[in-house]
Order: C-alpha cells, then sequence, then structure tokens
C-alpha cells in the first residue's frame, strides 16, 4: 500500500490473500521471504493503442499487460476490454490469476491485460481495428513459452480471432500464443464452457462432502456472459433450478426457473444481437432495470456471481444469507468484498473462492496449449472428463489446507496456491 495508495481492486485482493496466510507463516517462517517479491509483478507493460472509428477519426485507448509471476510456467491469463479497466484491476487480476494457475495442476505463471477500450456499441470493422492495433504492440512482449493471453469480460471468440490473426501476421507463426481460439484454428473444445462448466463441478465437490446433491438447488446467477451462460447450462442439466440471470442494466427473473431454450434466448441476445437483457421475452419471467439479481423476490440455496468484481458487497451478502443461501460458487473474479466473505463466513455459509472455483477455464487453456505443443485435438468428452478431475484436483487441495490450518475452503484455495508458488519461488533463488 506504500507504493500504491491508489489502487483499490489491486490492494484489496492483497489483503485478502495476506489475511490467510498468517498461521502458514507462524508454521513455515520461510515463506515470509518471498511474500513481498510475490505482491510486484515481474512486468507491467503500459502502451497506446490508437485506431480509427467508422467516421475516420482517431481513437486512443490505452493497453495493458501485467506479466506477474513466471515461477512456475509461463506467464497466463486473460485480457479485458472494459471502461473500468486501470493498472489497479490488471494488477488485482494479474494478482489473483498466479494463485489460480497454481492450483490447476498445470505449469502456468499468472499475467493478465486488457484495455479501457469499451467494444459495446461498436461495429465489427471497429473491434476488429481496435484489436489489430493491440495486438500490433502486444505481439512483441507475447509467445508461446513466454506469455499465453486468452479472453476476459469484452474479448470473446470474436476479439480472440481477431487478436490471433493479427498476431500471426506479424510473428510470421502459427503457435499457440493465445487461447480460447476456434476449434478450426487451434481451439480446444469445451473451453467456451470450461469456466462455468468447472464452477458448477466445484460446487458438487462442496455438496458431497456435506453429503448433498445439486438436484433441485435454487440458484441465483449473476452476469449473462461467457461463464453465467455456461454455468447457467450446466446447473439445468444437473437438475438445478435457475432463477436470475443479469448484466449491467439489470436483471431477469424466471420464478420457476429458466429453460434451457430460455437461457438460449439470452446467449442470442449476449453473443449475437449484443444488446441488454431488457430484450428478453418470456410469459413467466421479467426483467427488472437497474437493480442487481441478489434482490430478486425469491429465497435460493446457491449464489453464483459471474459478473464482475465487487459484485456481492456487505449488504448483498446479508440479503443472500436471508434468502436461505448456504454456499456461494464465485465464478467472477473477486466478486465478493472482503466484508462480504467475512459475514458469510460468520453465517455459516460455504465459500468457494474465485481462485479455486472459476479455475476451470484457464485449466482448459492449459489443455489447449498442451494440445497446440503436440499438433492434436482432443474430443470434447476427454477435455471435459481432464476438467472435471481439475476441478475435484483443486478441490482436494483447498480442502486439504483448510483442514490442516483449521480455516474456511476461501484461506484453504489461497494457501494451497500461496505455497506452490513460494516453493519454486525460494527454489529458484533472489530473481
Ligand atoms: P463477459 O464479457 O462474457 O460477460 C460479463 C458479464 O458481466 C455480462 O453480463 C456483463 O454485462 C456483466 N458485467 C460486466 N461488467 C459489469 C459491471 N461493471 N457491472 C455489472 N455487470 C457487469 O465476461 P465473462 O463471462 O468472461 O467474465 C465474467 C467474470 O468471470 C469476470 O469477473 C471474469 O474475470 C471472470 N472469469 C472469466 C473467465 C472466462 O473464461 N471467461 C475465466 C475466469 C474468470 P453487460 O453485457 O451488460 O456488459
Amino acid at each position: 500500500s506504500r507504493r500504491d495508495p491508489e489502487q483499490r481492486e489491486f490492494l484489496q485482493a492483497v489483503e485478502e490473500v495476506l489475511m490467510c496466510l498468517e498461521p502458514v507463516l507462524a508454521k513455515k517462517p520461510e515463506y515470509a521471504s518471498v511474500i513481498e517479491r510475490m505482491c510486484e509483478p515481474e512486468r507491467l507493460i503500459v502502451f497506446r493503442v490508437p485506431w480509427i472509428d467508422d467516421a475516420g477519426h482517431v481513437q486512443i485507448n490505452r493497453g495493458f499487460r501485467v506479466q506477474f509471476n513466471s515461477a512456475i510456467g509461463p506467464f497466463k491469463g486473460g485480457l479485458r476490454f472494459h471502461p473500468s479497466v486501470n493498472v489497479s484491476i490488471i494488477k488485482f487480476l494479474g494478482f489473483e490469476q498466479c494463485f489460480k494457475n497454481a492450483l490447476t495442476t498445470l505449469p502456468m505463471g499468472g499475467g493478465k491485460g486488457g484495455s479501457d477500450f469499451d467494444p459495446d456499441g461498436k461495429s465489427d470493422n471497429e473491434v476488429m481495428r481496435f484489436c489489430q492495433s493491440f495486438m500490433l504492440e502486444l505481439a512483441r512482449h507475447i509467445g508461446p513459452q513466454t506469455d499465453v493471453p486468452a479472453g476476459d469480460i469484452g474479448v470473446g471468440a470474436r476479439e480472440i480471432g481477431y487478436l490471433y490473426g493479427m498476431y500471426k501476421r506479424v510473428q510470421n507463426e502459427f503457435t499457440g500464443t493465445l487461447t480460447g481460439k476456434a476449434i478450426e484454428w487451434g481451439g480446444s473444445n469445451i473451453r467456451p464452457e470450461a469456466t462455468g462448466y468447472g464452477a458448477v463441478y466445484f460446487g458438487l465437490e462442496i455438496l458431497k462432502e456435506q453429503n448433498d446433491t445439486i438436484k433441485g438447488k435454487r440458484c441465483m446467477v449473476s452476469g449473462s456472459g461467457n461463464v453465467a451462460q455456461y454455468a447457467a447450462k450446466k446447473l439445468i442439466e444437473l437438475g438445478a433450478v435457475v432463477l436470475t440471470m443479469s448484466d449491467s442494466t439489470g436483471y431477469v427473473y424466471e420464478p420457476n426457473g429458466f429453460t434451457e431454450a430460455q437461457i438460449d434466448q439470452i446467449m442470442e441476445i449476449k453473443n449475437k444481437t449484443r444488446t441488454t437483457l431488457a430484450a428478453y421475452k418470456s410469459e413467466t419471467g421479467r426483467y427488472v432495470a437497474g437493480e442487481r439479481c441478489w434482490n430478486a423476490p425469491c429465497n435460493a440455496d446457491i449464489a453464483l456471481p459471474c459478473a464482475t468484481q465487487n459484485e456481492v458487497e456487505y449488504e448483498d451478502a446479508v440479503k443472500l444469507v436471508s434468502k436461505g443461501v448456504k454456499l456461494v460458487l464465485e465464478g467472477a473474479n473477486m466478486p465478493t468484498t472482503n466484508d462480504g466473505i467475512n459475514f458469510l463466513h460468520s453465517k455459516g455459509c460455504v465459500l468457494a473462492p474465485a481462485k479455486a472455483c472459476n479455475a476451470g477455464g484457464v485449466a482448459v487453456s492449459g489443455l489447449e496449449m498442451a494440445q497446440n505443443a503436440t499438433m492434436t485435438t482432443w474430443s470434447s468428452e476427454d477435455v471435459d472428463e481432464r476438467l472435471k478431475s481439475i476441478m475435484v484436483d483443486i478441490h482436494a487441495a483447498a480442502s486439504a489446507a483448510a483442514k490442516e490450518y483449521g480455516v474456511p475452503l476461501q484461506a484453504g484455495a489461497n494457501i494451497a496456491g500461496f505455497e506452490k508458488i513460494a516453493r519454486a519461488m525460494i527454489a529458484q533463488g533472489c530473481v
């Protein structure tokens, strides 16, 4: 906080991890030597992104890439295009990514990037010109053994296509330097589904420990983007009831639960026509403008925040508990504020932290890298099985650390990720 007092989100993410490490340092004081280094990125790149809009005017955005920690593998983490992006957001995401990637069991370091470019309301050509300009600069900093970006908020299949096209042209090589590619040109089956599916698979492990199942569970999902869509689909497939979906304009409430066809309608709205949930049509449900979905008039068992950071503040956590929620599966990154986490724990709620719960996306990105490196494509069934087994392993590691230190699962995930990186950093000396 001495160096970056204004980086609110970054400091929040660091505080959340450091709060969990006290018992670890009491038992293993040798780890203290790496903590300060772990909070300082290896490299932060900030660059100008000039592009020309459809009216012929020059527009300027700011591009970022943080290469946070490469102790256990090449930097790896998504790109976010959203007007709220700044150094603090990128550093919080990059910091979190290090621990998440460590938990996946795959050899990936942590990184993150993006821009304050807002894809909302831009034509395809404008998005393409922006992506090309962004990549023209980023290309020199990344590579299959160096740093492998992927998607995040505002960066989906369309943007990855434009980014990869420019990367390939500039570097004159067809390598797996971006993940989230389409299946016909180097992508992995199940990558679009992976984060949402993975979060649900993680939830299944928690329920199994409680001798419970997902069937019939009433779930409130926030967001309606990539993570929310596939979390909702998997929940419905497994017999759970999905009551809400949301976007930055409001939420949709379906009192009897969304059908799969209704989720398809939401996917059409968000992925194809690219408008807002106000366009959602249903005889049973309704759209409420300007509110978070935690306000929906229903009781629930599970909440899945899958939109963005700090969307579950203290007051939201209070609301969720009053609705009967006992399990929070974090699909988004850092969706719960630290006082929200403490409140949920004080009421006996289990919180599946983002670092563990949404790691399925980057895990399948890691599998995409493995397929690219060996020039193979694995079947959907194969990748799905690997994803399930990785989520089982992540849960086992977080749960074991939680038991060892007598702390909640959220702290267990932080500890398990931290210990792996700390061991690697100590072994590699002062670099
Ligand atoms: P998308 O861009 O596909 O969807 C984002 C969703 O969140 C949209 O519904 C969007 O609404 C809503 N949203 C975004 N910002 C805000 C905001 N400031 N306030 C309210 N709503 C907002 O992104 P993803 O689904 O990929 O990502 C969602 C979360 O999951 C993020 O936290 C991301 O970091 C995390 N994540 C994503 C992974 C992935 O594989 N995609 C992997 C791991 C984590 P609108 O459409 O109106 O903008």
